[in-house]
């Protein structure tokens, strides 16, 4: 890093989303020096110029600062939303009764709008319309079986624009991947952006066709499955082996399943991406009372710190630092959280023998085990691996070693994606001299970054023959 800066010592990723509050070069670069590890565009909010100009941004903030943050961008899916509102935002008082309009217009006099064309003949009677992730409750009391549809107010509030349109009882039929999708998929994609992130997943073939699409462009973009939908969480296991990341997106899943379901929900869905190797982030309200207050409430501060003890790869902010009051100290509370949990943190260490001598991945998995168990045994300050793929640095990461974890390659498009990845910090080294030569370069830029001391024990991965460019098949230990 340049200008003698220190990016905070943590292994938990930080997710933040990009909004107003923090679009220009200076917020970003603050975000960074926070903590910030990947940074999120949500294609449901904003323009896309408005998202280039932030790509550009970060762009020019990582040159300047010496670091490669990952860019998130979120595909909105089948999400059904309300529209704009005159004035910025709306009062739904309790009991009162409002208009809900097909159409693209601006909210007004009891009036919202929304871009789901199928609304007034999908919904009945009686069912539940649930707005801002569940926030304000409405209930149908009748509709026009066309464009109009008039609910009572239950559980009033502020109404925002653009938020979110929640309909439980009613069978929704949109595709998963919309025309909208595409659009914002040709952009992240002309962006070179390192994840896009598929919202209202249903199935593993949501994933799949979204994968085809970013092959067929000759993109390396990995996706994250934002799981949100009962569906979703029915088919979890197929939707893990099919995505290269999964999200716990509590605000739309809090409001699709029953919420008192949601935390055994996520327990469940990290262990099993511990398991499978596979990278989690937990997102949604996690410092939600930040983005007026500047500091979190205590259940917000437990809620940070059981993702980090359940053993997410990132937590994510939303509306803390796309619109909040208080971004920075959103970001650089959440690292303190992090950090804390970390120092203190007595968790066994992820156990992820290979199992399978058939797997073609086999070798490359044992080593990865050998190395995490060697650390243990050695208390080894680093495990540097060279990977081409990420995959090395990906597998000895799931296994959560106490050991930094750094990720050698030569391949660009995976330095800001691993950035995702729990503990992972990403080098780009491109010369193939030998093994010997690289490993002995390695360990005197680590003694020169400070990394490790004189008498520590180092572990190293590779590949050998080291110009072939293989998979892993080596292990060294040695002392500093
Ligand atoms: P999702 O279900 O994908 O999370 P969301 O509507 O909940 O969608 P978030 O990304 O969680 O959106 O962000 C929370 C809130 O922050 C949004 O509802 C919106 O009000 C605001 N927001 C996010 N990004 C932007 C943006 N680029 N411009 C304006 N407001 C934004
Ligand atoms: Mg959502
Ligand atoms: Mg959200």
């Amino acid at each position: 890093m340049n200008k003698g800066m220190t990016l905070p010592e943590k292994q938990t990723k930080i997710i933040a989303t990009i909004g107003p509050a923090t679009s220009s070069i200076e917020m970003l670069e603050k975000l960074v020096l926070e903590g910030m590890n990947v940074l999120r565009i949500n294609s449901s909010h904003g323009d896309i110029e408005g998202h280039r100009e932030v790509i550009k941004n970060s762009r020019l903030v990582d040159e300047n600062l010496g670091v490669k943050t990952a860019i998130l961008v979120d595909l909105q899916g089948p999400k059904l939303r309300v529209g704009d509102i005159d004035g910025g935002e709306m009062m739904l008082e309790d009991n009162s009764e409002i208009k809900i309009i097909v159409g693209n217009e601006a909210g007004r006099n009891g009036k919202i709008f929304t871009n789901y064309a199928h609304f007034a003949i999908d919904v009945k009677q009686g069912e539940p319309v649930l707005l801002d992730d569940g926030k304000i409750r409405l209930e149908v009391l009748s509709s026009d079986n066309k464009s109009e549809v008039i609910c009572k107010v239950i559980h009033g509030g502020i109404l925002k624009p653009r938020k979110g349109l929640n309909l439980p009882k009613t069978e929704i039929s949109l595709p998963c991947i919309t025309e909208k999708d595409k659009v914002d998929l040709d952009f992240a994609l002309d962006e070179n952006v390192d994840w896009i992130g598929l919202s209202f997943v249903r199935n593993s073939s949501d994933i799949e066709q979204l994968k085809s699409m970013i092959k067929r462009r000759d993109k390396h973009a990995r996706v994250v499955a934002k799981i949100e939908k009962p569906e979703a969480v029915a088919d979890i296991d197929q939707i893990i082996t099919a995505s290269d990341a999964i999200m716990i997106a509590r605000g739309d899943l809090g409001v699709e399943v029953p919420m008192q379901d949601v935390p055994l929900i996520q327990k469940d869905i990290i262990a099993k991406c511990l398991s499978a190797g596979k990278p989690v982030i937990v997102a949604t309200q996690m410092m939600e009372s930040m983005i007026e207050s500047a500091s979190p409430t205590r259940a917000e501060v437990n809620d940070v710190a059981n993702a980090v003890l359940d053993g997410a790869d990132a937590v994510m902010l939303s509306a803390e630092t796309s619109v909040g009051k208080h971004p920075i100290v959103a970001v650089q509370t959440m690292t303190k959280i992090i950090q804390s949990m970390e120092d203190g943190n007595k968790k066994p260490f992820n156990e992820r023998p290979p199992y399978n001598p058939e797997d073609v991945r086999f070798i490359t998995d044992s080593v990865c085990y050998n190395a995490c168990r060697l650390a243990r045994r050695t208390k080894a300050k680093a495990i540097v691996t060279m990977t081409f793929s990420g995959y090395t640095a990906q597998m000895v990461s799931s296994q959560r070693p106490k050991a930094t974890i750094f990720m050698l390659t030569s391949n660009r498009n995976v330095l800001g994606q691993m950035n995702l990845v729990w503990g992972v910090r990403t080098i780009f080294y491109s010369k193939i001299i030998s093994t010997d030569h690289t490993i002995a370069e390695i360990k005197q830029l680590l003694i020169k970054e400070g990394r490790v001391n004189k008498g520590d024990f180092v572990i190293h991965t590779a590949s050998m023959p080291i110009a072939d460019m293989g998979m892993t098949n080596m292990l060294k230990l040695s002392r500093v």
